[in-house]
């Protein structure tokens, strides 16, 4: 292994050539330098190893730096063996080797604040099936496996070794996670879509915050219609699945992957809801610092990945989304629109009073928001539907999911179906639009 103990000293052999190295020392001087400062105390067998505490050998070898055990083997060094091989097989050795050490550093110094240990993989206790670049172990006894991938993936055994080194991690109790290196980043031209080696769709998750992107873009896709969210979202203009069936709103489910440049400090968290194994619609791409992707939550249950600005750009989403709908459903029904202006205008001064107290008061009542469905209908007026959605967007934090999703239900029957829609003023339908994806 690359660390040994001597006396009360954790030695990093591999830790101190690349120090040396990246002074500009030559191969020979830097061998010159640590024979001269260590070799002394292993021919003394002063130093010894930190999982079994026997004896060990100080080896100065280019490629790998690092103190060999001279009698019986332990579980640590034999996870050494089998680390050192996979990385020289299955991964760029010189750019694994700086990535991984800047990825300890920054993931070190971020992790202890919630008491966490990180461990070498190969410093682990019993012998594992495949060794991980690190292993985060949590006060409650949890345990991530931690990867920083930068191997050959044109191979089509790259993909079947992640699928194996995942099922491996998960059965030894790890959670794994995966660092990406930049360079695997591939976005399609002239449309929202990012391909896929099928190593990525094995390394993917479902953060809570996909989970929110995941509401979202089905509550666009029900809204709006699937056609019309392809096209205006990802430019997919061909999107015809099953259109027989197009009452039924398959489910989305949106997923990140984390590319890491960690000689520049930068992380790209790409969201995507997949096509194929081949391909994925781009949701959003939040470019955020490394030293917050490796950072816990506040909860301490998951990295960071995400920008703090995702909120906005949900709405942001929206607002491009709505606009571009809106556009076109003035083109169907012109006519019916200038009437119905008219209508309400007329009825917002008549009504507008009454109900804001009747709106007050069911978002009192939080359990029972059953009053403000019924006043949500088509021949409301627009500046009560206003009235309504900025409530409700102060108060949303107390209304139930599923109160929600009855008033979300309400605004896009008052909007009607997506090829025949409700004829209803332009002013409303944006206001049943915000409310149905509120
Ligand atoms: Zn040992």
């Amino acid at each position: 292994m690359e660390t040994a103990i001597l006396f009360d000293q954790k030695i990093d052999i591999a830790k101190e050539w690349r120090t040396e190295a990246l002074e500009g020392s030559s191969r020979s001087a830097i061998i010159q330098t640590l024979e001269k400062k260590y070799r002394i105390h292993s021919r003394k067998r002063s130093f010894s190893c930190q999982c079994c505490s026997q004896q060990v050998i100080l080896v100065l070898r280019e490629e790998s730096p690092h103190f060999r055990h001279e009698g019986k083997r332990c579980p640590s060094a034999d996870n050494y063996e089998k680390y050192i091989r996979r990385v020289n097989k299955q991964e760029s050795i010189q750019i694994h080797r700086v990535g991984r050490a800047i990825l300890r550093t920054y993931l070190e110094g971020q992790v202890k604040t919630h008491g966490v240990l990180l461990e070498d993989g190969y410093m682990y206790r019993s012998v594992l099936h495949i060794v991980p670049d690190y292993i985060l172990v949590f006060p409650s006894g949890e345990k991530w496996a931690i990867d920083y991938v930068t191997g050959s993936r044109e191979d089509e055994s790259y993909n079947n070794y992640i699928q194996k080194r995942t099922a491996a991690y998960k059965a030894a109790g790890f959670t794994p996670y995966y660092f990406i290196d930049a360079s695997w980043i591939a976005k399609v031209p002239n449309r929202s879509m990012i391909s896929l080696y099928l190593a990525e769709s094995q390394m993917k998750v479902h953060s809570s915050i996909d989970e929110d992107w995941s509401e979202f873009v089905n509550e666009f896709m029900e809204t709006f219609g699937e056609s019309f969210v392809f096209r205006e979202m990802f430019g997919v203009n061909h999107f015809n699945h099953n259109d027989k069936s197009s009452s039924v709103v398959q489910k989305y489910k949106v997923f990140s992957l984390a590319y890491v440049d960690p000689t520049e400090g930068k992380t790209w968290i790409q969201r995507f809801t997949p096509s194929n194994n081949k391909f994925g619609y781009s949701i959003y791409c939040a470019a955020i610092p490394l030293e917050k992707a490796v950072s816990l939550s506040k909860e301490g249950d998951e990295f960071q990945w995400w920008a703090d600005d995702e909120s906005e750009a949900m709405r942001e989403c929206l607002n491009r989304l709505s606009i571009k709908y809106q556009h076109n459903a003035k083109q169907n029904s012109e006519l019916f629109q200038s009437q119905n202006h008219i209508d309400s205008q007329l009825m917002i001064a008549a009504t507008s009073t009454k109900h804001t107290y009747e709106v007050k008061s069911a978002l009192g009542s939080v359990v029972d928001p059953s009053s403000l469905i019924d006043i949500i209908t088509n021949d409301m007026p627009v500046e009560l539907a206003q009235e309504i959605i900025e409530n409700l967007r102060v108060n949303k934090f107390r209304l139930s999911k599923q109160s929600i999703e009855e008033i979300r239900h309400k605004a896009r029957l008052v909007m009607g179906p997506i090829r025949n829609p409700n004829p209803i003023s332009p002013g409303l339908r944006q206001a049943m639009i915000e409310l149905a994806l509120l």
